[in-house]
């Protein structure tokens, strides 16, 4: 069990927060499939990734009640803590049915840890972290912990900032071989996010670009993940697969997060 100072019970979200995720959710989802009836998609080709960093694991409860089963966090231990306490308030839920995904910059020595409640993670942007990464599952396969790669995405930097992660573009492709060499880790695709203060169009648009490149060598790397509160709709008619919404759903966050 817990061996933290007293844990708090989790207050079960209030009538009114839940109506609150429902009214949000249904936004959501309505300008995703009014995005992609615009881009001429269909609906479902387009995920929702709840982003519930900073938020408590009563509101994820909530939304899994609401139908949500995609949850993104990106600091390794605020999410390996919250996965546990979903499972305690919703212990008919198998683990099975939820997808747990890092998107937050990731160090090596975190590699074994994250890939204990990860089911995917979004955030590779170098091969110094997808070889840490596979040998952790390599460890966890040999331990029997585990059966099953790991699902990853590349990062792929939109802004050349060090600072925000990613991979630079013309390095990207590279970057992909070297994971698809790893038999403990599984290429799905790519993931980037917009740069601060430029269109993100212009920047989707370059990204699709070498995502064509990539999928001439790795055709089941089809995964494209870009796109968040503020720019969703322009991420969509740029192909993206993968959408990661944080506060159009749960509201302001109050912490500092990147
Ligand atoms: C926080 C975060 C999001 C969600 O951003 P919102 O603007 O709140 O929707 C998406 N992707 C990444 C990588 C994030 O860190």
């Amino acid at each position: 069990m817990t061996d933290g100072p007293e844990p708090s019970e989790p207050s079960p979200p209030t009538g009114e927060r839940v109506a609150e995720l429902a009214e949000s959710l249904a936004e959501v989802r309505a300008r995703i499939a009014a995005a992609c009836t615009a881009a001429g998609r269909a609906p479902d080709e387009v995920r929702l990734l709840a982003v519930t960093k900073t938020f408590p694991a009563a509101d994820v409860a909530a939304l899994v009640d609401l139908g949500l089963r995609e949850f993104g966090e990106n600091r390794e231990q605020e999410a390996a803590g919250k996965v546990a306490e979903l499972a305690a308030l919703r212990p008919r839920v198998p683990r099975a049915e939820i997808g747990w995904q890092m998107i937050g910059r990731l160090q090596r020595n975190k590699a074994r840890s994250v890939i204990g409640w990860a089911d995917q993670i979004q955030s590779v942007d170098s091969e110094r972290l997808a070889e840490a990464l596979a040998s952790a599952v390599r460890v966890a396969i040999d331990n029997g912990a585990r059966v099953d790669p790991l699902a990853v995405l590349v990062q792929a930097s939109l802004d050349d900032d060090p600072k925000r992660g990613g991979c630079p573009l013309p390095d990207l492709v590279r970057l992909a071989n070297r994971i698809e060499k790893f038999s403990e880790l599984k290429l799905h695709g790519v993931m980037a996010v917009a740069p601060l203060d430029d269109e993100p169009r212009e920047a989707f648009e370059r990204l699709r670009s070498v995502m064509v490149t990539l999928g001439e060598h790795h055709p089941a790397a089809r995964e494209l993940s870009i796109g968040m509160s503020g720019d969703l709709e322009v991420a969509i008619a740029c192909g993206s697969t993968c959408v990661r919404v944080g506060t159009a759903l749960l509201g302001g966050r109050r912490l500092a997060s990147a």
